[in-house]
């Protein structure tokens, strides 16, 4: 027996499809999000990245397939699921007349987490993100780059075992992208947590990352890189990206949304 038989994975997507009336965003998507893995969803704009995470994380009823976190089906326990699951959607989501420390512990309250803990926690999360000296300032003092910041610090607070971030780096400079992403990948390999990391950035890749391909709606490639580069016929990862696609490659330069 292997090990994937073993461990259920991170998140488990089997046949999901969504409608906007006629107009189909996901068609029988399946995909597996391993455990202490970074996994990138990599997709263009429109490509269905935000409604999957909103049937993962139960914005949206999923109608047709199933969802699993850890094991554990988003419809039918979504209890256990979701305490195991952290979320940083693209939209902004601070409370910006709250401080920074007040905005963990309302999340922290969110799940339980109360008193001495709580404010335990929260130190040391805003410490993490180097965001401590900031912890009584109005959330909206903040740069964009900060508040994605707490935001991930804030969907940690609950330790869970799957993170998932939808199109984090938009907006950002290079640098704050960078910070962001160095710290999210730091979260795997110290602390084993799993990573869905939704992008449309190609440079944003790195070699040892999972990689699943979504382009309207539908799964087109999904593994290792080098499995996803080699069964495409391509040189490299932006070669087997336009392939799969049609579409031209996409890099932090060209980030500005269409
Ligand atoms: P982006 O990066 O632009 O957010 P995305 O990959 O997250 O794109 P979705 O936002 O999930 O893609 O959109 C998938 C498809 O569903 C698109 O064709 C989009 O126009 C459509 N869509 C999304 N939300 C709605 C909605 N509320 N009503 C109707 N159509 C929608």
């Amino acid at each position: 027996m292997t090990c994937s038989q073993v461990l259920p994975a991170a998140l488990e997507v089997q046949g999901v499809s969504h409608a906007y009336g006629a107009r189909m965003a996901l068609d029988n998507v399946s995909l597996t999000v391993p455990q202490a893995r970074f996994t990138v969803l990599l997709g263009l704009n429109g490509a269905g990245k935000t409604t999957l995470f909103s049937l993962v994380t139960r914005l949206f009823h999923t109608r047709q397939g199933s969802i699993r976190v850890l094991g554990h089906r988003v419809d039918q326990a979504p209890g256990e699921a979701l305490r195991l699951l952290g979320v940083v959607f693209q939209a902004r989501t601070l409370d910006l007349d709250l401080s920074v420390r007040e905005n963990l512990l309302y999340h922290a309250a969110l799940h339980g987490i109360g008193g001495r803990a709580a404010r335990r926690q929260a130190d040391a999360a805003l410490q993490e993100v180097e965001l401590a000296g900031r912890a009584r300032d109005p959330a909206r003092r903040l740069s964009g780059g900060q508040m994605r910041r707490v935001e991930i610090a804030r969907a940690l607070m609950h330790r869970p075992r799957l993170l998932v971030l939808d199109e984090p780096t938009v907006g950002l400079d290079v640098a704050a992208r960078a910070a962001i992403l160095r710290h999210v990948r730091g979260l795997v390999r110290e602390r084993g947590v799993a990573v869905l990391w939704a992008t449309h950035l190609l440079d944003e890749i790195e070699a040892d990352d999972l990689i699943v391909v979504l382009h309207k709606g539908r799964v087109l490639a999904a593994g290792e890189i080098g499995h996803v580069v080699a069964e495409s016929g391509a040189a490299d990862i932006h070669d087997a990206f336009s392939r799969l696609t049609g579409e031209a490659r996409v890099t932090g330069e060209a980030q500005e949304k269409t």
